[in-house]
């Protein structure tokens, strides 16, 4: 009988666990109201990174029959390249995410990690290769160190001190009363959403994803914290091909390519100089940020709202 217990047991528990962590995945695309839907074919092959070149080919979708939410969306993201999606609250962008994590299926074109139709391998291996940096991060009622080393739990305590380091976040945790080791939530500590993304991102340096999707926060972060982020982007952003969904121009300045999406269409691509002397949609975006009075590449607000 207890022989019977343990092994039961033990399944309850890995249970537990995979449905924790796959009801976190979804919170983290705000998606727990929504079934996920996709399979994987019979026999699918794993995924194999070679550089991480990711491509959207001709990609369509709808969540519902009736709302077209991207129509023929093409476009690249070399592998090791930041690229940067922008447009208006609704064009799409975050859209881009879920499909390219496959929360969803394209209903025409398709999306390829080095040639290979993300349709085609385990969703389990896709999975792997991307790390995503969400709006929200969840954290757990656990310790600081917990939280980032959460998806890699074997990381050394050294580890951890670097990711610390390379995500911005020393000053942070040098303010808590238990350094690394306090919890969530104990003794009224709060996390602000800046310090979120930073562990989220400390996290992803952790993981070492080869593909990195950076989902920025909408809401407005004061200039230190937004510098502190952007720091800490760009430390994990190096040499991984890097996706950033981005709600404020300082994010994308310096992104090797800016895709405008607009009504679910990609309107005009371009560096942010190349996109400036087109005189179109993104340079209007950025004299109405200056117009509005925010300072170059600081600003606070979500640019792309109208
Ligand atoms: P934001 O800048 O506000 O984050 P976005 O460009 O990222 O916007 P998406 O989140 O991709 O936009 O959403 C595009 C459209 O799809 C929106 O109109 C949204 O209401 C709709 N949408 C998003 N998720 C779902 C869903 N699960 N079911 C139905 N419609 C959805």
């Amino acid at each position: 009988m207890i022989q019977l217990f343990i092994p039961l047991n033990f399944l309850g528990f890995v249970y537990r666990e995979i449905r924790q962590s796959l009801a976190n995945i979804e919170r983290l695309f705000g998606l727990l109201e929504k079934p996920v839907k996709v399979e994987d074919r019979p026999g699918a092959p794993d995924l194999h990174v070679t550089a991480g070149t990711v491509r959207f080919e001709n990609v369509r979708f709808r969540y519902h029959p009736d709302r077209p939410i991207l129509e023929g969306v093409s476009l690249e993201i070399p592998a090791g390249q930041k690229v940067a999606v922008v447009g208006p609250s609704g064009a799409g962008k975050s859209t881009l995410s879920r499909l390219l994590f496959r929360f969803y299926d394209a209903d025409r074109g398709r999306i390829t990690i080095d040639g290979q139709d993300i349709r085609e391998v385990t969703q389990d291996s896709l999975r792997r290769a991307i790390g995503v940096v969400p709006q929200d991060t969840v954290l757990f009622n656990e310790s600081i160190a917990y939280n980032i080393a959460y998806g890699r739990p074997d990381a050394t305590p050294e580890e951890i001190r670097e990711a610390v380091r390379l995500a911005h976040l020393e000053d942070f945790v040098s303010r808590l009363p238990n350094g690394l080791d306090t919890v969530v939530g104990e003794r009224g500590l709060k996390v602000s959403g800046g310090e979120k993304q930073r562990i989220a991102i400390a996290r992803m340096l952790l993981k070492d994803p080869p593909i990195l999707v950076f989902d920025e926060a909408t809401s407005s972060l004061d200039s230190g914290s937004e510098k502190a982020i952007l720091a800490a982007l760009n430390e994990v952003a190096s040499r991984r091909t890097t996706l950033v969904i981005a709600h404020r121009l300082s994010t994308v300045m310096d992104a090797d390519n800016i895709v405008v999406l607009e009504n679910g269409r990609v309107i005009e691509q371009g560096t942010h100089l190349q996109l400036l002397e087109q005189d179109g949609a993104y340079r209007r975006l950025w004299e109405h940020q200056h117009e509005s009075g925010s300072p170059r590449g600081s600003s606070t607000a979500r640019d792309f709202d109208p």
